[in-house]
């Protein structure tokens, strides 16, 4: 049993999905954070898959990995970005996850006899699953956020179950937190709140009155309009909250806390008398972060490139890098399948550095080998991530420790040197869902290397998301061939990360795990850190070529 008294924070959304519930959430998470409270956000998603593991990521963008191993939604990862605080697998639950739990219980016998139904049994799953996150980490908040859209068929079971909840803990220890749209009607020149006054009607006939509403808007709303929302919602016109477009979701929670949301959740709603706020330092990263002047280009090439969410941590760990560097990381998204063609090849020889994030399947993978031996061959800064690893094994492999046609098993069952295997304890599973090596283990980073240089200790925790690794058979040759395996499990049986020598590449490093779900605002993942610091160097040490010329003369350029 939890010993704190935790208050339970539901977060709806409302008139049409991607308006940010996430990172209103997150917001939140961080102001109640900043307010000295401990916080933990969990995600219900309402879709029959039981986790997004074996989603598309064109469907879903990128799975999560927790530290506990759950594959969860793309959100997790600005809770943990947000408030600092680890997810778990409680944080995502999903309809599917709730009705497997239900009809195996059932299949067991436990209803004995009943007629197993929505209301009352898979709301009582659902409120357990709430309950779950209070009672195990004692926190003093729990944010839920409902995915989907209030009058969703599917979000219907979830909307009933938070209903309920505040009859079994008291109403007191409850607030509803409604998110919705102020649409911008450009021919009429107006800001509409009917929709806002639908679907606060539509969450009430439900049963549920929202204590707070956080419009988004593309600019600032007048008091006008909040108090026009605030009249219809019965609510106080500081309640009524002005979640306007920003350039830098980092800046959201300042945006809220300039409202005064943290003091209406807390002394208002809650009647907690809470200490000041602190969010000195998390200010002091927002303003960095808008007052970089250097740019970096980082490629990344990979087969999900046209929907950047597949890519989201990747794309964050790298934004917390070059602010930790002070310059601004400008992504150019390589699909794979186009390595190969002039412009392409031009544009990564061009780059100063490139990435290769994980991925699954044989589409796009030569032309990630083609990106792999260009970064090497032309001294430009390469991270490779799970797959990214693969690559660079694989590449290293075939052109330059002599094994024409290396690979990794999962893209050339019959290549004749696999360097890349399945895990043995992998070769015996037939489902695909949660049964990847998953979740953060020890690595054992070895002295003298780059990767030691990055994370300063011997044994680090980093998350995992594969079925494949280096082959053990192999790995003496490619070690005699000038790979250095720098990070290994403990017991050094799984290669964790491979790198080049400083004396044959500026910067070249790969890892089995993906370093980027650590990665913070101000607390940068370490090899990213890294990686984009060379890159810099790189760019730093091209601009100073083309103001030198070739026999050594100051050029023109340097005088601007
Ligand atoms: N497909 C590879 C594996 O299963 C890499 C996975 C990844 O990049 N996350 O091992």
């Amino acid at each position: 049993m939890s010993q704190v008294e935790t208050r339970f924070i539901f977060i709806t959304g409302g008139v049409v999905s991607s308006l940010g519930k996430g990172i209103a959430a997150a917001s939140i998470g961080r102001l109640l954070r900043s307010r000295g409270f401990s916080v933990q956000i969990q995600k219900f998603d309402p879709y029959i898959n039981v986790d997004p593991g074996t989603m598309s990521p064109y469907q879903h963008g990128e799975v999560f990995v927790t530290e506990d191993g759950a594959e969860t939604d793309l959100d997790l990862g600005h809770y943990e970005r947000f408030t600092d605080a680890n997810a778990s697998r409680a944080s995502n639950v999903t309809a599917g996850g709730i009705y497997n739990s239900v009809i195996r219980r059932e299949r067991r016998g436990d209803y004995l006899g009943a007629t197993v139904q929505v209301v009352p049994h898979i709301t009582d799953e659902i409120k357990q699953r709430i309950r779950v996150v209070a009672d195990s980490s004692d926190v003093d908040f729990v944010i839920t956020e409902i995915g989907g859209t209030v009058g969703d068929i599917e979000s219907l079971p979830f909307l009933e179950a938070i209903r309920q909840f505040p009859v079994e803990v008291g109403r007191r220890r409850c607030m509803f937190i409604h998110l919705t749209l102020v649409p911008y009607i450009g021919h009429a020149g107006e800001l509409k709140t009917k929709p806002t006054q639908h679907s606060v009607n539509e969450l009430r006939r439900i049963g549920i009155n929202p204590d707070m509403v956080l419009c988004r808007s593309e600019s600032v709303l007048s008091t006008e309009i909040r108090k026009k929302i605030a009249l219809f919602a019965s609510l106080p016109v500081n309640a009524i909250i002005s979640a306007y477009d920003v350039a830098d979701v980092y800046s959201c929670p300042l945006t809220f806390h300039e409202q005064g949301v943290d003091d209406f959740i807390l002394a208002e709603h809650f009647g907690i008398d809470a200490p000041a706020p602190d969010l000195d330092s998390w200010k002091a990263f927002v303003d960095r972060a808008a007052s970089l002047t250097a740019e970096v280009r980082i490629a990344i090439v990979g087969k999900y490139v046209r929907l950047e969410d597949a890519y989201l941590s990747v794309a964050e760990a790298l934004r917390h890098s070059g602010i930790h560097h002070g310059c601004r990381v400008k992504i150019e998204w390589v699909d794979s399948e186009t390595v190969g063609e002039p412009q392409v090849d031009a544009l990564l020889r061009g780059v100063d550095g490139i990435l290769i994030p994980g991925g699954f399947g044989g589409r796009g993978f030569e032309g990630k080998i083609a990106a792999a031996r260009i970064a090497r061959e032309s001294g430009i800064p390469y991270l490779g991530v799970c797959l990214g690893m693969h690559v660079a094994v694989s590449e290293f492999a075939r052109h330059v420790a002599g094994m024409p046609g290396a690979n990794s098993t999962e893209m050339d069952p019959e290549t004749p040197y696999p360097v890349i295997d399945l895990l043995p304890e992998q070769r015996e599973i037939a489902d695909m869902g949660g049964t990847m090596r998953l979740g953060a283990d020890p690595v054992k980073i070895h002295p003298d290397t780059r990767a030691h240089a990055a994370y300063g200790e011997s044994v680090v925790y980093e998350r995992h998301r594969h079925r494949y690794e280096v082959n053990n058979h192999l790995r003496k040759r490619l070690e005699s061939a000038g790979l250095v395996f720098s990070g290994t499990t403990p017991d050094e049986r799984l290669v964790e990360i491979t790198e080049l020598p400083r004396d044959v590449h500026p910067f070249y490093v790969a890892s089995q795990f993906h370093p980027e779900f650590k990665s913070r605002p101000g607390r940068p993942s370490p090899l990213f850190r890294e990686f984009v610091g060379a890159a810099e160097a790189h760019r730093r040490a091209r601009l100073d070529e083309q103001a030198v010329a070739p026999d050594g003369e100051i050029t023109a350029a340097q005088f601007g």
